[in-house]
């Protein structure tokens, strides 16, 4: 016997109405390319992505039809966000870090149709765009007055002359909830890049899940400030739980200093920020210096890569901002575990509450995960054990884009090449990524606990370690440290440190200085460049 429930596919267009609906005063702050803050409400963002969607009728983009995005997170790459899916077409958001032979190449194997870009993004249009043929329509993303002329550009139009003359009046297509909506490729550290497809159900399933209390805590009192890029991931899903809840939304656009995004959140009374552990970095690094304190910042949801310890304590002590430390991958929408504690740890001491929020945290409903051997066995929750990190559930891929890579599932498991430890009380922690992980004398030493001890060092701005061979041990760890700014601490110092902080074995063999730590397109340590910069170096005393 069947349920006798109204069968209603999970559309994407649903959030923006239901934004209009009911929250239509509600604001959407942005800091343009211009420089300028543009203030709207939701009602104008509905209206503006319908008018997107009557753009692409009117060009006659045929349903499933990809438009990309070379944009900061604002208010009209919102509206794309809508406009484009909600009609039935596939938003593929590009990431302008990315090399541009790498765009390139992502654009013909996506065979995008449209390619909307923010100004700042013009040079590299320029670079890539004759090696483009399947993109008929480009949109610059501004006013029609600013256009550049001569940009060599075929196909040009302003965003605003593009939607301009298109009505506010759009009847948004009810299709297959499981039809595609959006698309990322993975930074490809190896092989070429895969993308990941997003379904509305997979997407609105998430958003409803990213709302959650003990997942991002979303409402619509909230002020969210997603400095994490809508060029990645969806911009971790906020665009579409702010739609969901009415929370007001605040966009950093391409100022992502630590200056212009605390006057942003000041401005703006953000009571909620999102974005990777360097973005904060730089927030905090600006703060200290200047004695300066948050008025409205109640918390901030930190991943993409481990959380230092200090970061946690800095945010937690001097600023009374609780640290939601989340993991998760593109291949997942990207969210899988947060951390909050239970009512159980109340009771607990501020040190060992501490031991808690430095996990990843705990499985969102939706996401199942284990670990298991290399062999395939499931290992025990002990909080001890580690082995490889598998996942399933609604919001995680099936398959790549064009099938690109074979059938990424291992029993209808997704392998995410994290290696974790998970406690009895449910809260995942990742030790490293399969390929970091430091192998010596058949013992595994984490590269992130390695480094969160670097970091707590007041003289240390940023760590990364990598196993070195070995003789004798196979791998050795040696930690590069970046020094903060006019702060000194020599090799023999930082060692000393380690000293009772971690067992005596994975403490590092050596400590190499450097002036920067070479990062990848989402803003992670790129260990690869980083190995091929230590490519002469010899472990001491071999
Ligand atoms: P890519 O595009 O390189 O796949 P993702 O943005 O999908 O990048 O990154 C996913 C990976 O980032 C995870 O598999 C994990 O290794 C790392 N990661 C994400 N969040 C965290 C976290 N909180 N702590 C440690 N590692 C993390």
């Amino acid at each position: 016997m069947l349920g006798l429930m109204q069968n209603q596919p999970l559309m994407i267009s649903s959030l923006i109405e239901f934004a209009q609906r009911h929250h239509a005063d509600a604001q959407i702050v942005s800091r343009r390319v211009e420089g300028d803050i543009h203030r709207y409400t939701y009602r104008e963002a509905a209206d503006r992505s319908r008018q997107v969607a009557n753009a692409l009728d009117a060009m006659g983009l045929a349903f499933s039809d990809r438009v990309a995005t070379l944009a900061w997170n604002g208010y009209r790459h919102f509206e794309l966000y809508y406009g484009v899916s909600g009609s039935g077409r596939v938003v593929h958001t590009i990431n302008p870090r990315l090399h541009p032979d790498q765009i390139a190449w992502i654009a013909n194997h996506a065979e995008d149709r449209v390619l909307c870009f923010d100004m700042s993004f013009l040079p590299l249009v320029q670079a890539v765009h004759a090696r483009c043929p399947t993109i008929r329509q480009y949109v610059a993303l501004c006013d029609a007055d600013k256009l550049p002329e001569g940009s060599g550009i075929p196909n040009l139009i302003s965003y605003e002359a593009w939607i301009g003359g298109q009505s506010t009046r759009y009847d948004w297509p009810v299709f297959d909830e499981n039809s595609a909506s959006s698309m990322c490729y993975t930074s490809g550290t190896t092989g070429n890049p895969k993308a990941a497809l997003y379904s509305h159900r997979s997407t609105t399933l998430h958003a409803y899940a990213a709302a959650l209390p003990d997942v991002m805590s979303l409402s619509a009192r909230d002020a969210v400030l997603p400095v994490v890029p809508m060029f990645h991931v969806n911009a971790w899903g906020i665009p579409y739980s702010a739609c969901l809840t009415g929370a007001k939304l605040v966009f950093p656009g391409p100022a992502l200093d630590g200056k212009s995004i605390y006057e942003l959140i000041e401005a703006e009374k953000v009571t909620y920020a999102a974005g990777v552990p360097t973005v904060w970095q730089m927030l905090l690094g600006h703060m200290k210096p200047a004695n300066l304190t948050f008025s409205t910042l109640k918390r901030t949801v930190i991943g993409g890569s481990a959380c230092p310890p200090a970061m946690i304590a800095a945010f937690n002590d001097d600023y009374g901002v609780e640290v939601l430390h989340a993991w998760g991958m593109t291949e997942m929408s990207p969210l899988g575990t947060l951390c909050t504690l239970k009512n159980k740890h109340d009771a607990l001491s501020a040190e060992d509450k501490m031991k808690i929020r430095l996990k990843q945290g705990r499985a969102i409903f939706g996401v199942d995960m284990k670990i298991v051997s290399d062999a395939g066995d499931e290992l025990p929750w002990d909080g001890k054990t580690f082995g490889n990190l598998l996942v399933k559930g609604p919001w995680i891929v099936r398959e790549y884009y064009k099938g690109e890579g074979g059938d990424p599932l291992v029993d209808g498991w997704f392998p995410t090449g994290d290696v974790a430890t998970i406690d009895a009380d449910g809260y995942m922690q990742i030790t490293d990524r399969s390929k970091d992980v430091i192998k010596s004398g058949g013992e595994w030493i984490s590269s992130i606990d390695v480094e969160n001890i670097a970091v707590a060092h007041p003289a240390v701005a940023m760590a990364a370690c990598v196993g070195m061979p070995h003789p004798k041990w196979d791998e050795r760890p040696i930690v590069a440290v970046v020094k903060k700014p006019g702060a000194e601490v020599s090799r023999e110092e930082l060692l000393k440190f380690y000293e009772g902080k971690t067992a005596k074995w994975q403490i590092p063999d050596d400590v190499v200085f450097v002036d920067a730590i070479p990062l990848g397109a989402t803003g992670k340590m790129l260990k690869t460049r980083l190995r091929e910069m230590l490519k002469d170096y010899t472990l001491p005393g071999l």
